[in-house]
């Protein structure tokens, strides 16, 4: 059974008239899904409540229509047709004891109302904030503003109970909240008696939470979530002032919720942020208030849980992306199953569902916003069908998952693998800059693996279809990743970009086997995810003098997605990285490389001494060519089955190829769907 050290974690609390059956609490977080997909987003947390939280809250839920995030998909409660919706995610949430909160926001400043066409309303005047820089200024909110404001609050609570929730969260903190726009002096630059002092700026949330008391606070519990520190110097909602506010408020909501700075700050990916990072700034705030405090700091141990707890720097264990990538963390520890618990890597794929408006991903849990969608369960596979073995071929992340998931359903699975290590491009990219969290891709499974019978791992073992056909296995999944290619053919060329071989070239590859430029380094970055920024990084780190060259107005600039763009950027700047935007490559010559402007195709030379090219990766398939081609004698061999999969069918981030393997494992044996939809979805029911 589980150690005692963590009992701690299993005491039960009180928040305001509710009691809470343990420390594990799901804060708000996004899912992509939201209002378009209330059932799966309403079965995701039904799985958390499975997985042992105490407290599962839904996503940011716009409360009324004159302030919404566009293009952004969360929940909306804007009057009682979205009760229903509601209504199904608190059950799921409430199915295992757990207490059903509801995040409601009211976006202020940031939120531009491209859905409602309302003109926005702020506690100033000024443009709206987010990520867009949208065309859009929002006006003051009036007395009689305030008054409705309030007033709709107090609907938005009794909706909120009608939707059969326990806890409201009001939302205040990242910037996007309207409590924290009253209480920070940069978007709070009123002269009556809702802005100047702290006691002034403290008024609305007050108000608020006192008339929503009076209409539900019989029996729901409310907190407040604000940052811990809004991290623009002292002209913001500063970590001293944070302390002043909850020691002069110490008893107004029923639970601080403790969040940090801009969205950025708070889920900072693992690359520029540790776990618990934010235990210095809220360690002491639990001594100002007598109600309970929650923080955040993507926690996965529950050593550092405990401590917290003990320490008595919170009183509950707020998660969010832990929650996503192991929905089963609380049963786990309970369980005493520690080391089965499947660690978030902070690579902050999750946020990209939101921010690309689709639905999230998880690179470590591949069945998240699946389980409705398709009926996949975090822990549980369906049952095995007719054939008895597989054969995986790669043990990177997607024959790694392939072969977990396959396994757990009951086949006999061969894993081989060319190398002499578990992970594929994982265990080379942990050792990255930053990256080394990203190695719990790897671990995590192969742990998983050697607990299992019914797996068998060859290394050294690079397969010919030859081999392969001798084997006999019934079904024989390919897994073999891809390279990187050095001919630049990425997005700006989609031919080889002329090339003397006099200058050389190094990919991604090349530098993770060591094999590394000296001098000056051009590095060519038309991938714009991460590997760039990270390669700069390293080869700066390694005495390279270097130049990241760029098409892009940004550097790394789908991480504009994973919130580290910024980070990234500072980054290479500190590494003393040149940083030239905008600028494609026209040629790799023998003394540097001619580029040209992205816009206007003006010329350029910068001189350098090798070129680092991120540009696009090839798929390493030809082994399923191969057997393609002998599929004649698939039959002999005893072969049902020959499929490709992962970054050996087309690459993409990890996340795609933990979810191409689990997908794999799922759909072995199941019935051909033919043209059929391969996943459920609510499509709007007419007016
Ligand atoms: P993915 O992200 O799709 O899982 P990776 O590139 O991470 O892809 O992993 C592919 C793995 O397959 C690597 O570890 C590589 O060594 C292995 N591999 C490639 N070709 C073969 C082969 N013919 N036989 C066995 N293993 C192979
Ligand atoms: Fe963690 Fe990455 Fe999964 Fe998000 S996608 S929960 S950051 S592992």
């Amino acid at each position: 059974m589980r150690n005692s050290a963590y009992d701690i974690l299993f005491d039960q609390v009180r928040i305001g008239p509710l009691t809470a059956k343990n420390r594990f609490y799901q804060v708000p977080h996004c899912n992509g899904g939201g209002y378009r997909d209330p059932s799966a987003a309403a079965a995701m947390r039904g799985i958390k409540a499975e997985g042992g939280w105490g407290v599962i809250f839904t996503e940011q839920t716009e409360m009324h229509h004159t302030s919404e995030i566009t293009p952004f998909i969360e929940l909306r409660l804007w009057d009682d047709a979205d009760i229903p919706a509601l209504r199904r995610m608190s059950e799921a949430m409430k199915t295992h004891g757990a207490l059903a909160g509801i995040q409601l926001a009211y976006s202020g400043i940031n939120g531009p109302n491209f859905y409602t066409k309302e003109v926005p309303l702020a506690v100033s005047a000024g443009p709206i904030r987010t990520f867009t820089n949208d065309p859009v200024q929002a006006r003051a909110l009036d007395k009689t503003d305030i008054r409705n404001l309030r007033r709709w609050f107090v609907n938005a609570a009794k909706r909120s109970k009608m939707a059969g929730f326990d806890l409201i969260c009001l939302y205040g903190a990242h910037g996007f909240g309207i409590f924290q726009h009253f209480l920070s002096r940069a978007t709070n630059q009123r002269t009556d008696e809702y802005g100047g002092s702290l006691e002034n700026r403290s008024r609305f949330v007050n108000e608020v939470i006192a008339d929503m008391r009076d209409a539900v606070g019989d029996t729901m519990a409310i907190s407040l979530r604000v940052s811990l520190d809004e991290t623009i110097g002292s002209l913001g909602f500063s970590n001293a002032e944070v302390r002043d506010f909850i020691e002069m408020n110490g008893d107004l909501p029923d639970l601080w919720d403790l969040a940090q700075g801009t969205w950025e700050d708070c889920s900072g990916p693992s690359r520029f942020k540790d776990e618990a990072a934010q235990e210095g700034l809220v360690t002491g705030i639990r001594d100002l208030t007598s109600k309970p405090v929650v923080g955040v700091g993507r926690f996965t141990s529950p050593d550092v849980m405990a401590r917290l707890v003990r320490r008595g720097v919170l009183d509950f264990i707020g998660c969010a992306r832990p929650s996503i990538a192991d929905p089963f963390l609380p049963k786990k520890v309970e369980e005493g199953r520690v080391e089965d618990i499947r660690e978030c890597i902070g690579c902050n794929i999750c946020i990209t569902g939101d921010m690309t408006q689709s639905i999230s991903r998880c690179t470590q849990n591949p069945t998240f916003m699946e389980e409705w969608r398709k009926g996949w369960h975090p822990e549980k596979m369906n049952p095995k069908g007719t054939s008895a073995n597989v054969l995986v071929v790669g043990a990177g992340p997607a024959g790694l998952e392939a072969a977990r998931a396959l396994s757990l359903r009951g086949y006999d699975v061969a894993l081989a693998e060319a190398g002499r290590e578990l992970g594929g491009r994982v265990a080379r990219e942990r050792k990255l800059p930053g990256l080394s969290a990203w190695g719990r891709v790897a671990d995590y499974r192969a742990y998983q693996l050697s607990q299992r019978p019914n797996v068998e791992t060859y290394f050294e073992s690079r397969l010919s279809a030859a081999e392969i056909l001798d084997f006999g296995f019934q079904h024989v999944c390919i897994a073999t990743g891809a390279h990187w290619r050095a001919d630049g053919v990425a997005r700006q060329h989609v031919v080889p970009v002329p090339h003397d071989e006099a200058m050389p070239v190094f990919t991604p590859d090349d530098i993770m086997a060591g094999r590394l430029p000296s001098g000056e380094v051009v590095l060519f970055d038309d991938d714009h995810y991460y590997m760039g920024g990270v390669i700069a990084e390293l080869l700066a780190g390694a005495g390279c003098k270097v130049t990241f060259v760029t098409t892009s107005a940004y550097v790394s600039d789908w991480t504009l997605n994973t919130l580290e763009q910024g980070a990234i950027h500072r980054r290479l700047v500190a590494a003393g990285v040149k940083i030239v935007l905008n600028t494609g490559i026209a040629a790799i010559r023998a003394d540097g490389v001619a580029t040209e402007c992205a816009y206007t195709g003006a010329p350029g030379h910068i001189a350098c001494d090798a070129v680092a090219m991120v540009a696009s990766r090839l798929s390493d398939d030809a082994l399923y060519r191969d057997l393609r081609a002998r599929e004649a004698d698939w039959a002999d061999a005893g072969i049902a089955s020959v499929k490709i999969i992962g970054d050996a069918n087309a690459p993409g981030p990890i996340a795609w190829a933990t979810y191409a393997g689990h997908r794999y494992a799922r759909e072995l044996d199941m019935p051909d769907i033919g043209d059929a939809l391969p996943f459920r979805r609510e499509v709007t029911a007419l007016a």
